[in-house]
C-alpha cells in the first residue's frame, strides 16, 4: 500500500473516532429538559403570587368596606332602639336606612365569598408549583453533576484523540491534506474509500474506464470524479 494513502487512512481513522465522541458528548443528557420545566414552573409561580396578591388585596378592601356598613348598621340600630327616637316617622326612615345598609352588605358578602374561593385555589396552585420546582431542581443537579462527569471523562479522550489527529495530519503531504480537509464536510464522513466494482465506495457513481486503469498505478492518489473522495483499489 502507497504511503500516503495508509497514512490518510490513519486520519480519517482518528477522524472517525472524533466524530463518535463528539457525538456521544452532545448525547449526555445536560438536563435541558428540566431546567425549562423549572423554568416554566418558576414563571407560574411568580404570576400565581402576584395574582394571589391582588386577590387577598381586594379581599382586605372588601372586608373593610363590610365592616363600615356593619358599623353604620350597628349604630342607628342603636339609635332606632334607644329609646331616645319616639317619632314614627323618623323611626320609619331609619329602618329604611338599615334595610338599604343591610342590602349593600348581602351585596358586598356576594363579591367577596368567589374572591374567597379563587385564593384558595391558587394557595393550592402555588404550592405544588413549588414542590414541581423543588423536584425540577434537584433533577437539574443531579443530571448536571452526572453530565459533568461524563462529559469529562469524553472530553479527555477527545483530547487525546485531538493529539493523534495531529501526528496523522503532520505525515500527510500538504496538498493531500488540503484536498481531505476540503472534501471532509462536504461527503459527512469517509473521505477516503475504496473502488468496488468499478464504482467510487463513497458516492457509488461508476468511475471511468480511465481511471480505472489509473487505480493499480499507485504512484499518486486519485480521486472520484464525482464526489472529489480519495479513491483506492483494496486488491
Ligand atoms: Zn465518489
Amino acid at each position: 500500500m502507497n504511503e500516503s494513502l495508509k497514512h490518510l487512512l490513519d486520519l480519517q481513522e482518528v477522524d472517525l473516532r472524533i466524530a463518535e465522541k463528539t457525538r456521544a458528548i452532545a448525547a449526555i443528557d445536560n438536563g435541558a429538559r428540566f431546567k425549562t420545566l423549572l423554568h416554566t414552573v418558576q414563571q407560574q409561580l411568580v404570576s400565581n403570587q402576584a395574582a394571589l396578591q391582588e386577590i387577598e388585596r381586594q379581599i382586605r378592601d372588601g372586608e373593610m368596606e363590610l365592616k363600615t356598613i356593619e358599623s353604620k348598621i350597628k349604630s342607628l340600630e342603636d339609635k332606632a332602639y334607644s329609646g331616645k327616637v319616639t317619632n314614627v316617622k323618623e323611626l320609619s326612615g331609619i329602618e329604611q336606612e338599615i334595610a338599604m345598609f343591610q342590602r349593600n352588605k348581602g351585596k358586598q358578602e356576594e363579591r367577596i365569598l368567589p374572591l374567597y374561593d379563587a385564593a384558595e385555589a391558587l394557595r393550592t396552585e402555588i404550592e405544588a408549583a413549588r414542590r414541581m420546582a423543588e423536584a425540577a431542581s434537584k433533577k437539574v443537579d443531579a443530571i448536571g453533576a452526572k453530565f459533568e462527569q461524563q462529559s469529562a471523562e469524553l472530553r479527555t479522550e477527545l483530547a487525546g484523540l485531538e493529539k493523534r489527529r495531529g501526528k496523522a495530519a503532520q505525515r500527510i503531504e500538504p496538498r493531500l491534506l488540503q484536498r481531505y480537509e476540503a472534501v471532509k464536510p462536504k461527503v459527512g464522513g469517509l473521505v477516503v474509500v475504496p473502488v468496488k466494482d468499478g464504482r467510487c465506495g463513497g458516492c457509488n457513481m461508476a468511475l471511468s474506464s480511465f481511471l480505472l486503469r489509473e487505480l493499480p498505478d499507485e504512484s499518486r492518489m486519485r480521486t472520484c470524479e464525482t464526489c472529489s473522495r480519495f479513491i483506492y483499489s483494496e486488491e
